[in-house]
């Protein structure tokens, strides 16, 4: 297929040389044609003139030979006009009817055959045109000069019978050459040849003559082998032929140029279709390895690609994704309205940048976490034509991420099962308070027993304190049990309001023997909070407590520690703050690790148990410097799911 243009523009070349060709033939022809013509015109007209010479060497020689009255003046006259070298004849002779010379015209010079009969060939002639009666041509034969000449016998008759006879000299070269008419000059070389092939005389040019062109014939009279030969000059170079076959030339040569130049420029097409098929097969080749899935959309949100890592993911094949419209079947029909928002999000362009979490379904019906990146989809000319998104199924990492928390806390059980001893000392300090209170309330009651009168309310008060101090060390060891066995907090609606203040009434009577104040600023207008209240109350005492510890040093006036609550977005915060020896870095980097402590008595414990609790409630424990001198401990726990 590829040497058809090829071959074509050698066929063209070929029906153009051909044409050339052609036309230089049927020139070639034109001029042979003319050449005939021409020289049939010229054999006329020799035949012409002799004829037309014979007729008037007839009626001269009536007026010579067969009239006594010798020479009349127009007579002579007629003679004269007869001999000119254009009718071809160089002298005009009379003869008598015994074929002796009368005269001639012009007359005969010394040595050139007197008065006596002519040779014996001319005489010969005589005799013949006197027996046939008509003109009778001589053989050619060289004359004085280098002339080539032949006579013609026209025998006259008069009354009395045969009279004479009037003999015209030809000149060869005057007849035939000489008067040539100018066009026929230009045009042809014309030359007389003997029998020999030799040339007798010729017209010629000196330009080289060209051999096709020429045309014989032979020249009678005067016979006798004599031959004509008119041969055509080399034609003029035709300006419109060469002209003509130079611009084909010329064509041909761009022609081939053109393909040529067409042919490299295919090979470049061809080599650049290449990389570029290549460049996209590599391309194609690092989609399909790639493990994140790619899905770009138009910018109605009708899917146009998808790579195999999302049907993968989906559990849908391309076919079955390309063209789809939201809601698309792999959307979760549990969170439709969601994820028609995120997809109406993204069409407007206001998809987050970092990314964002979406939960999917796949074919089989399995549900998955996607971390999905979308990004605008810019073509060539820069137009904005649609959203590529990217997408990683992050199950794995979450489930793993899940794994790990389960990990951590079984871990963190270990721990405090290995703890478990510290803890029983934990259990026996913390037992003591109530234990105390207990036993001074009892000695209170034998000593008023000793007393005479007896007031029964107070009693039944004391009596009530105690048990209330039974009660919360029966909690205290409770919970001790419950965290140790790593359940679950107990989520109750709870006040947590209420249970500041009764964590805060559990350490009065250890504060107020400590010189220590405790002072709250509650926002009474909080919502309730699911939460176990053992354990914020807990967390609330160990705060406070360790807030006293720190004012151990103060001066009366700086020892109070200060509780307050408010809302703060989706979390209710509890502040507790001192105006202590604050928290020093390397204290700040070990705090919430368990057995630190920095205190004689202390186990270390304290805060991280309470960061456990308050994780185990989804919120936070953190400290910050108090601005009057101190610490703030901040617990945080959310509204909604705690
Ligand atoms: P413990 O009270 O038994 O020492 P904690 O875990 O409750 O154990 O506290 C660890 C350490 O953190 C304490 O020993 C103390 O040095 C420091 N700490 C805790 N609360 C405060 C506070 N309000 N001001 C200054 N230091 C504190």
């Amino acid at each position: 297929m590829t040497a058809v243009p090829y071959l074509t523009v050698l066929l063209f070349l070929v029906v153009i040389a051909a044409l050339v060709w052609f036309t230089r033939a049927y020139d070639e022809e034109e001029q042979r044609a003319t050449l005939i013509n021409d020289v049939l015109w010229m054999e006329q007209n020799l035949q012409f003139k002799l004829d037309r010479n014979v007729s008037q060497l007839a009626q001269i020689g009536q007026e010579i030979l067969s009239t006594t009255d010798h020479h009349p003046s127009q007579t002579s006259a007629a003679l004269r006009q007869l001999v000119r070298s254009e009718n071809g004849l160089v002298r005009v002779m009379w003869l008598d009817a015994t074929g002796h010379m009368q005269g001639a015209l012009p007359p005969l010079g010394e040595g050139e055959m007197p008065g006596e009969s002519p040779s014996e060939q001319s005489a010969s002639r005589f005799r013949l045109a006197r027996a046939l009666e008509r003109p009778i041509y001589g053989q050619i034969h060289a004359a004085a000069g280098d002339r080539q000449q032949f006579e013609v016998h026209v025998p006259i008759y008069s009354e009395n019978g045969f009279a004479g006879a009037m003999v015209g000299v030809y000149s060869l070269r005057e007849l035939v050459t000489d008067e040539l008419p100018w066009w026929f000059a230009e045009r042809y070389r014309v030359s007389v040849h003997d029998s020999d092939g030799r040339v007798l005389v010729s017209k010629s040019k000196v330009a080289p003559l060209s051999d096709r062109l020429n045309y014989s014939m032979a020249l009678d009279p005067p016979g006798g082998g004599l031959t004509l030969q008119v041969t055509a000059y080399r034609g003029e170079t035709r300006w419109v032929q060469v002209l003509l076959i130079g611009s084909i030339l010329l064509l041909g040569g761009i022609l081939i140029w053109s393909v040529l130049q067409l042919r490299r420029e295919l090979q470049r097409r061809h080599r650049a279709e290449q990389a570029l098929r290549s460049e996209s097969l590599f391309r194609r080749a690092m989609e399909d390895s790639m493990l994140t899935g790619l899905r770009a959309r138009d910018r109605d949100g009708r899917i146009t690609y998808v790579n195999p890592a999302f049907c993968r993911m989906v559990g849908y094949s391309a076919a079955e994704l390309v063209g789809c419209t939201p809601p698309m079947p792999y959307w979760d029909p549990e969170f439709l309205e969601q994820t028609q928002e995120v997809h109406d999000r993204v069409l407007s362009g206001n998809a987050p940048p970092d990314g964002f979490e979406l939960r999917l379904r796949r074919k089989n019906g399995e549900r998955f976490d996607a971390l999905i990146f979308e990004a605008p989809l810019i073509d060539a000319a820069g137009r904005h034509t649609g959203w590529m998104g990217s997408l990683l199924d992050i199950s794995a990492q979450k489930h793993a991420e899940e794994l790990a928390r389960q990990q951590e806390e079984r871990l963190q059980a270990t721990s405090r099962l290995i703890t478990m001893g510290e803890m029983a000392s934990t259990l026996a300090h913390e037992l003591n308070q109530p234990l105390a209170a207990i036993a001074s309330y009892n000695t209170g009651c034998l000593n008023r027993l000793e007393q005479p009168t007896l007031d029964r309310e107070e009693f039944k008060d004391i009596f009530d304190r105690i048990g209330r101090q039974a009660r919360r060390a029966g909690d205290i060891i409770r919970r001790v049990h419950d965290f140790v066995r790593r359940s679950e907090p107990k989520r109750e609606p709870l006040d947590i309001n209420l249970m500041i203040r009764e964590a805060i009434g559990l350490i009065e009577a250890d504060s107020a023997k400590r010189g220590m104040r405790v002072e709250t600023e509650l926002d009474e207008s909080l919502p309730a909070v699911a939460a176990d209240p053992v354990m914020i109350e807990q967390v609330i005492v160990n705060l406070v407590r360790n807030g006293m510890d720190a004012m151990r040093d103060n001066p009366p006036s700086r020892r109070t520690v200060r509780v307050n609550t408010q809302r703060e977005g989706d979390m209710l915060v509890v502040r507790v703050a001192d105006n202590g020896t604050g928290i020093d870095p390397e204290t700040a980097r070990r705090l919430f690790e368990p057995f630190f402590t920095t205190k004689t008595e202390g186990m270390g414990m304290g805060l991280n148990i309470c960061r456990s609790i308050a994780e185990l409630h989804h919120g936070r424990l953190g400290f910050e410097t108090n601005p009057d001198g101190g610490t703030i401990f901040t617990l945080s726990l959310p509204v909604e799911t705690s």
